[in-house]
């Protein structure tokens, strides 16, 4: 085949492409291939480009069996290594010498690579979480059934702890099935037109003896006028509870709850109408290098603090995919010593 008409047939292939003869140079290769490698690349000896070894025994081994090879490239793009698998090719009565050579496309798998990572931390983030509740529920257990089976206070003090132990691992099933809906029903536009100040008001009442408990005060300003959108009310409703819970239990000890319904012409990040929802506690605060993070699945910014009130590390990540589902955003502002507001911009 004329050399011209394979650059042609390389250039077409959407991936970075090369071919390298049994002259073991490189013949052709298209503008993806000379991007990832450098420019200037046909005719040299393919080893001086490709020098990672497993991808140039990928291509020996293609040459010599004239069998089908995989392997990975590894690449740096401006600071952020990227991965290729490596698809080894033979193709016959091609190249300069002896016939036959070796097609290599690169398909850049970084994206599902990083996937798998999220998929692997993710699963050894919920064994983990699973895991403690459980190991205190088997020694109590085996306590119950030894030492303490005639003592009836450790008894009913360990079925407390034993309780709330299944509590915990209850309320992150709970949440790790509230996440899996909320991510699967993404994509989807809620088409239900709701109030928002009814809503946010009858949530709040929902909390008040958790409030009561802490012996905070909540209180509610809206505008006087309906905030009409259309929305998701079951899913807002868990929004504004994560929040208000969380303003409960990290910033109860500031005195006081403020939710602040709003109107705006136009909000910066949803670029039109908006409607705001402002939850503020006047409570210890976040420290600033946490809130990039904080809607991190399982991220805590005080991860003994959370585990002590019985929370999940899931609220936030459910918050804001619930709020990305209604086109929204979900901002974060919070100084030490002084408190913490989270508001959640509605587009209307
Ligand atoms: P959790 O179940 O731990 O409460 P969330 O996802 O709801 O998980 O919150 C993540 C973390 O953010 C919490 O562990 C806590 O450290 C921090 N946080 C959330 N809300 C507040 C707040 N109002 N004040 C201080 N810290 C907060």
């Amino acid at each position: 085949m004329p050399n011209d008409l394979l650059a042609e047939i390389v250039a077409a292939i959407p991936v970075p492409a090369l071919i390298v003869d049994r002259t073991e140079r490189i013949v052709v290769s298209n503008a993806g291939a000379q991007a990832l490698l450098g420019r200037g690349i046909d005719n040299r000896h393919f080893a001086t480009i490709l020098r990672q070894p497993q991808v140039i025994e990928a291509i020996e081994q293609g040459l010599s069996t004239k069998q089908p090879v995989q392997t990975r490239h590894f690449a740096n793009d401006g600071g952020q290594d990227t991965t290729f698998t490596v698809e080894c090719r033979y193709i016959k009565e091609v190249g300069t010498e002896f016939g036959g050579a070796i097609l290599a496309t690169f398909q850049d798998v970084t994206h599902l690579e990083q996937a798998r990572q999220m998929r692997r931390d993710f699963v050894a983030n919920v064994s983990h979480e699973l895991r403690t509740p459980l190991t205190a529920l088997m020694g109590f257990i085996e306590t119950l059934g030894g030492p303490a089976r005639d003592d009836p206070a450790a008894r009913d003090r360990f079925l407390k702890i034993m309780a709330s132990e299944a509590n915990r691992m209850n309320r992150l099933v709970g949440d790790l099935l509230s996440l899996n809906r909320v991510e699967s029903e993404e994509r989807i536009r809620p088409k239900q037109q709701l109030e928002l100040t009814e809503l946010v008001q009858s949530t709040l009442t929902s909390l008040r003896p958790l409030a009561d408990e802490a012996d905070l005060s909540i209180t509610l300003s809206a505008p006087d006028n309906p905030v009409l959108l259309n929305g998701d009310s079951d899913q807002l409703r868990q929004v504004f509870t994560n929040l208000v819970e969380n303003a409960i239990k990290y910033g109860g000890s500031g005195g006081s709850v403020e939710v602040v319904v709003t109107k705006s012409e136009r909000d910066a990040s949803t670029r039109g109408p908006a409607a705001l929802v402002q939850v503020i506690d006047k409570g210890p605060g976040i420290d600033s290098m946490h809130l990039p993070r904080l809607t991190e699945r399982f991220y805590r910014a005080d991860s003994h603090r959370s585990r002590e009130l019985g929370g999940t590390g899931l609220g936030l990540a459910i918050v804001k995919h619930i709020v990305n589902r209604h086109r929204g955003r979900l901002r974060v502002e919070s100084e030490l010593g002084v408190g913490s507001v989270f508001t959640v911009v509605l587009p209307l």
